[in-house]
């Protein structure tokens, strides 16, 4: 897979081993993925929706833990600018937002697992 989009990590505690760890968070446009760095636990998220949205259109609800509201630096394949984009992880959602556009992707919780991350 050769685009890159987001790539980064969010330390914080594990809901899986309970550890903090680096979460790593990796999307691309057909995928997502949040795996933990000390137990490999994976959760995958796969696209719902991509488009031009207002800031918190698709904010996920309150869900089972904590929400993360992170940023990162990434390549917009909408308006071509790489800078700002917010991320936000919840339970079941996973969304990202460029600050220049607006130009959102959505995904949905697909599954987990333990084991190696198949995004290289
Ligand atoms: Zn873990
Ligand atoms: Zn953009």
């Amino acid at each position: 897979m050769g685009e890159k989009f987001v790539f980064m990590k969010h330390r914080t505690v594990c809901y899986h081993c309970g550890h903090e760890a680096d979460q790593v968070i990796k999307a691309v446009s057909p995928k997502a993925e949040v795996v933990c760095s000390n137990c490999s636990a994976a959760r995958v998220f796969i696209p719902k929706y991509e488009e031009v949205a207002e800031r918190g259109h698709f904010e996920p609800p309150v869900s089972c833990y904590d929400i993360w509201q992170l940023r990162t630096e990434a390549p917009c394949k909408n308006c071509g600018v790489t800078g700002p984009h917010e991320v936000v992880i919840g339970c079941n959602n996973f969304s990202t937002r460029c600050n220049n556009c607006g130009y959102t992707h959505f995904y949905k919780f697909d599954m987990e697992y333990i084991g190696q991350c198949p995004i290289e």
